[in-house]
Parts: C-alpha cells; sequence; structure tokens
C-alpha cells in the first residue's frame, strides 16, 4: 500500500555567544576536557545562574528570522532527569513560555513551496559529553559543553517526504547563520535534529503513531534514517502490525536504526518554574530593535536577485544559500554590468575554488579583482581561458588581473594582420587537411585552429582566428 509520510523536526542549534548560558566560561568547540568549566556549569550545590543576554538576544533573532511571535514574557523551568553528562540531574529549559512561538519557513523543494509551520523555539543549557575511553572499559565525562546555549527549534508535524525535510534543514541552517545566530557546525554538534516520522493512508485525517529518531549527525544521515524509517513502519502496516510511539536511535554506519526507549519507560520530567531565575519581560522596542539589526535574509536577497538582477530562480537560490557567497556576488554586481556573466563566474568558477579548498572557507578574492578580470574578458584583451587561469592565479596571490596579464604575456592576440600571415602559412604546410575541409571534414577545422593556438601559446582571439581560417580554406576551393 501506498502511504502518505507525515515528518515533524526538532532542531537543537548551539549559539554563538562568547560565554556560556548561565556563567562566564567560554563557550568554545574543543579544548582539553574540563577545562572549560566553573562550579555554575558542572552543577556544585549552592551555586546561582545568571542569565546571559546575548543568549536571548540570539533566541529572540532566531525567532524573529523564522517568523515567530515573540512573547513579552517568558520563564525558565527545570526538566529533570538523571544523566551523568548532567551534573545538576536537571537542565534548565523553558516548558510553557517560550521565547517563540507560531513562526513558519516557506520551504522550497524542487519546484513545490510548502509553508511548514514553527510551533515554538525555546532556550535552554546543553549538557556535557560522555566519553567512551580507549584505553579501558570505562566512560569519562567531559563538561566542556555544559552550559552552552541552545535553542530548540520545533515544527509542527508538516513535511511529507525526506526530500521536504531535508530542504527545510538546510534553509533553516542558511537562515540561521545568516543571522548570526548560530555558526551551524553539524560536524561540531552545534546543530543537531531530531526526526519524527509517522505513515498515514492518503486520503485519512488522523496521523499515524509516529517514532523518533534521535543521533542523526549530518543533513545527508537524516534523509538516509527518514528512507529507513518509511520502508520499516510501511512493512509493519503492510502486515497489519502496530507501529510503536517509540525513540529509535539512528546508526548511520549500520544504515539501521535501534529501538532506544519505549513509551512505557517515557521519562517524567516533572518540569517546574526555575526558582533561581527571575522571569524575563522584553520591551516591544527591544524586539523591534533586534528585527531591526537582522540582516536581509535568504528568501528576500533571492527575490530581489531575480528582480534587480533578472536571474533565473535557481541561479539566485544558488547564489543566496550561503552569505559569504552572496555578499561576494552583491560586492561584485556594483562593479560588473553583466549580472549573468557574473554569476556564472561565482557559481562555476569561486564555488569550485571554494569547494577545493574546503567547505564554508572564506572568499579571498577582493570584488574589484574579479570584475577587472571579467573587463578584460568582455573587452576582448584576453581569451575565455586565459580568463580562467588568471582567475587561478587571482585566487592564491591575490593580485590584481592586469598586473598577472602584463607579467605573463597573456594579452590576447586580435592582431589581424599577424594571424592573417600565421592562417596562410599553415594552411599551404597542410594540403591534405585542406582537401578533408573542402570535401566536408568538419574535424580539419578543428586542426587548424589547434594549430593556431598552439602556434600562439593559447593567446589568439578565437573568433578572429575561425574568421580568418573561413575565409582562407574557402579561397582554396
Ligand atoms: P513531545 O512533546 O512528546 O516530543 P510533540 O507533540 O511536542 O511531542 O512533538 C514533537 C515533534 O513530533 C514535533 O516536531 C511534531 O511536529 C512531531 N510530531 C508529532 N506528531 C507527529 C506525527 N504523528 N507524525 C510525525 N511527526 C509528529
Ligand atoms: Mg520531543
Ligand atoms: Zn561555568
Amino acid at each position: 500500500m501506498d502511504y502518505e509520510v507525515v515528518i515533524g523536526l526538532e532542531v537543537h542549534a548551539e549559539l554563538a555567544t562568547k560565554s556560556k548560558i548561565f556563567c562566564g566560561c567560554k563557550n568554545e568547540f574543543g579544548g582539553e576536557p574540563n577545562t572549560h568549566c566553573c562550579p555554575v556549569c558542572s552543577g556544585h550545590p549552592g551555586v546561582l545562574p545568571v542569565l546571559n543576554r546575548q543568549a536571548v538576544e540570539y533566541a529572540v533573532k532566531a525567532g524573529l528570522a523564522l517568523n515567530c511571535q515573540i512573547q513579552r514574557f517568558s520563564k525558565f523551568d527545570r526538566k529533570n532527569y538523571f544523566y551523568p553528562d548532567l551534573p545538576k540531574a536537571y537542565q534548565i529549559s523553558q516548558f510553557d513560555l517560550p521565547f517563540c512561538k507560531d513562526g513558519f519557513l516557506d520551504v522550497r523543494a524542487g519546484e513545490k513551496t510548502s509553508r511548514v509551520r514553527i510551533n515554538r523555539i525555546h532556550l535552554e543549557e546543553d549538557a556535557g559529553k560522555l566519553v567512551h575511553s580507549e584505553w579501558g572499559s570505562g566512560t569519562l565525562v567531559d563538561y566542556n559543553r555544559c552550559g552552552v546555549p541552545l535553542i530548540e527549534i520545533v515544527t509542527e508535524p508538516d513535511m511529507r517526504s525526506p526530500e521536504e525535510a531535508l530542504a527545510f534543514l538546510e534553509q533553516l541552517k542558511s537562515i540561521l547563520k545568516y543571522s548570526g545566530v548560530s555558526d551551524c557546525k553539524m560536524e561540531q554538534g552545534s546543530l543537531r535534529c531530531d526526526v519524527n516520522l509517522s505513515l498515514r493512508p492518503f486520503g485519512q485525517a488522523e496521523f499515524g503513531v509516529r517514532s523518533e529518531m534521535k543521533n542523526v549527525n549530518s543533513f545527508s544521515a537524516a534523509f538516509r534514517a527518514m528512507n529507513y524509517e518509511i520502508k520499516r513502519q510501511a512493512k509493519l502496516l503492510d502486515e497489519g502490525k502496530p507501529v510503536e510511539q517509540e525513540t529509535r536511535r539512528w546508526d548511520d554506519q549500520k544504515g539501521m536504526s535501534f529501538v532506544m526507549r519505549t513509551k512505557e519507560d517515557a521519562h517524567d520530567y516533572r518540569y517546574f518554574p526555575e526558582p533561581d531565575l527571575v522571569p524575563v519581560v522584553l520591551e516591544q522596542d527591544y524586539i523591534e530593535s533586534l528585527r531591526a539589526s537582522l540582516p536581509e535574509l535568504p528568501a528576500a536577497r533571492q527575490a530581489r536577485y531575480l528582480e534587480e538582477y533578472g536571474l533565473s530562480e535557481y541561479d539566485a537560490g544558488q547564489l543566496v544559500a550561503e552569505k559569504e557567497v552572496s555578499d561576494f556576488f552583491d560586492a561584485c554586481a556594483a562593479l560588473c554590468p553583466d549580472k549573468k556573466e557574473l554569476c556564472n563566474w561565482v557559481l562555476g568558477e569561486v564555488l569550485r575554488k571554494r569547494k577545493e579548498a574546503g567547505e564554508e572557507s572564506p572568499v579571498p578574492l577582493r570584488p574589484e579583482g574579479l570584475a577587472a578580470l571579467l573587463a578584460l574578458y568582455r573587452e576582448g584583451r584576453i581569451s575565455q581561458k586565459t580568463a580562467r587561469d588568471v582567475f587561478e592565479t587571482m585566487w592564491t596571490t591575490g593580485e590584481d588581473p592586469a598586473a598577472i596579464v602584463e607579467r605573463e604575456g597573456l594579452a590576447q592576440n586580435n592582431d589581424a594582420g599577424e594571424l592573417g600571415g600565421l592562417v596562410r602559412e599553415l594552411v599551404d604546410q597542410n594540403p591534405q587537411a585542406v582537401k578533408d575541409f573542402l570535401g566536408g571534414n568538419t574535424k580539419a577545422m578543428a586542426f587548424f585552429v589547434g594549430q593556431v593556438m598552439k602556434a600562439t601559446k593559447g593567446k589568439a582571439n578565437h573568433k578572429l582566428v575561425n574568421e580568418l581560417l573561413q575565409k582562407e580554406l574557402e579561397s582554396r576551393r
């Protein structure tokens, strides 16, 4: 039977604050175990938390960027559970009054745009990390991550395919990075997601029973986990067996998920208001100042590229995916008359070099440099091949393109007299190829072009060479 897929996501993002949420310890990935800790974040009795203002600001900014209602009054709650990575035996989180509610993100997946509603965004503290020791049977605990500020973004079960969920995650990541709220490095665990998924027969109004998958460490793992879960649940339903409401652990190496806990052993967290922190009241002016401080977000930029620059929706979408690339494009666009040509260079050469240098590495080019290179090409002073070579050099040395062309003698040869002489010589020397050409063999033309290019070290004006050859060869008919 064919089932409709229903997906809801819970996404955790670590906030890019300098210090932790309730103490002055460094919020920094890595470091020797237990070196970014103090009595507050390692859960000593009698200490008091002090709320990090920047963390609240980032949580609110995330909410604004995701079209949420910002709650004027919110508070913190204790979520009680025992686990060795949680030294206080409770996590300070938000239960009934989170900072943000009722948002949405319009997600483009393939040809379709659909609205994914955001139920809530709350602020909480991260837990530590268990380290399974490689020198014995024991497990160690590293509290460096304890107290790192986190937001949890909870969606409504609005996604209907793994593709749509993946597009949501990609666009969410892009927005969080644009807003400066989180660096979203999945490999460092600063963006993590739990996948809730259920199936129902098409046309059925009620949702099916869902499972929740944890330990999904990359977007591609999320995609694999969802597809696995769809197959697993469909098989159960086809066999007339019930899907259990349970939490499962995804094992990406094995490509399978395993039961972690069932509904019966679900936690009762005994939430209660955190007595050591006062509720937070946000003034409307403060909220508005944060709204005004948000940069232009990817969707708005994409629309602007369509309207102002006449780019295709696809190209514009590619350009805005990462702020660094989009900022670079914008800076160049101010200097380049042909936006489409610029777009091709950025999506082609710039993204290629950036990928070589490692995902998310900075763009070392100056916008003026790329603009000057495109001008040299446009004015016919260098060939396309030369433009590519000069680009390579600029990427590593940061030099001015005109200086590279000058130094390496790369200027395009547009001299019709000189090239005409060369063409005549070559035609004289290769009577067989001339015969082939006149007999209709198109490869003969390519042969002659290749010879001219070789003789001029690739600097001859391609178009001019073609014209001269055509004329010369026809004259031998
Ligand atoms: P809990 O508090 O038990 O985690 P929630 O109702 O808050 O449950 O839902 C958690 C996540 O599960 C949300 O992202 C929500 O969209 C998703 N979800 C809820 N019901 C379903 C369902 N039937 N199928 C898929 N996802 C669901
Ligand atoms: Mg949950
Ligand atoms: Zn601390």
